[in-house]
């Protein structure tokens, strides 16, 4: 199902910081666009200062190599502050304006706190509900550059590697990322100044995540989303197929 319009989205996977959309969902953003969907992400900071990258411009470059390695039509960071991300107003606007501007049909983003990792993921996931929830509201356009209402129709949550399995209401989902793993492993080493030699048991983790996952539903890679609420459908043999 290609979507013939440049302007807007299929997809928008949302991230505290370039890299995070990579290892958690990279494998099945590559798959979308593979399958002709218009996938975009956007990162709510540069993610900067981090300890091996002496400017942010790297970072950035970095992040755009890896949106190509994957197919990604649209890449956006904002300019809300790493380390210190906040669940705002202003940035709950900031993200909504990206979501009335291309009218995405499924949002995915942090499901969950990540103890011991970045507190930015969890401010992240409160910032990408609200903006869900604005993209929609009526008689509030001036808030939103004047862009129209848009009403995202599903939203995901997707798990990085530190957090507990999120969504108690929702349903878990594992996409086939078997022929896209190697497309993920690579955009994420894109990020010279994250993942340098020496940090690279990361990948070791992210790869051996996606086999116990894909095996779990009998592929040999795949990645997990959980649903907002439970799934609702109307023909129950081709929502259960695989
Ligand atoms: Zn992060």
């Amino acid at each position: 199902m290609e979507n013939s319009n440049e302007q807007t989205l299929d997809v928008i996977a949302v991230g505290a910081h370039p890299d995070d959309i990579e290892i958690a969902c990279g494998g099945t953003l590559a798959k979308l666009a593979h399958q002709g969907y218009r996938v975009g992400i956007i990162d709510l900071t540069n993610g900067e200062p981090t300890p091996r990258c002496e400017n942010p411009a790297i970072r950035i470059a970095e992040a755009q190599a890896a949106a190509e390695k994957l197919g990604i039509a649209v890449r956006k960071i904002l300019t809300l502050p790493n380390r210190r991300l906040m669940d705002s107003f202003e940035a709950r606007v900031e993200l909504a304006t990206e979501f009335r501007r291309y009218q995405p049909k499924v949002v995915i983003g942090f499901g969950n706190k990540t103890p011991m990792a970045s507190p930015d993921h969890y401010q992240a996931m409160l910032i990408t509900d609200a903006a869900v929830f604005y993209a929609r509201l009526t008689k509030w356009d001036e808030y939103f550059s004047g862009l129209p209402v848009h009403t995202i129709s599903t939203q995901l949550y997707f798990q990085l590697l530190y957090e507990p399995p999120a969504g108690e209401h929702g349903t878990s989902i594992v996409v086939d990322v078997s022929d896209t793993l190697e497309q993920k492993i690579e955009s994420i080493l894109c990020y010279q100044t994250q993942f340098p030699p020496e940090k690279r048991r990361v990948l070791d983790r992210v790869r051996s995540t996606a086999i116990a996952l894909g095996t779990v539903c009998g592929f040999a890679a795949g990645e997990a989303f959980t649903t907002v609420r439970p799934l609702g459908c109307s023909d129950l043999v081709k929502t259960v197929l695989p």
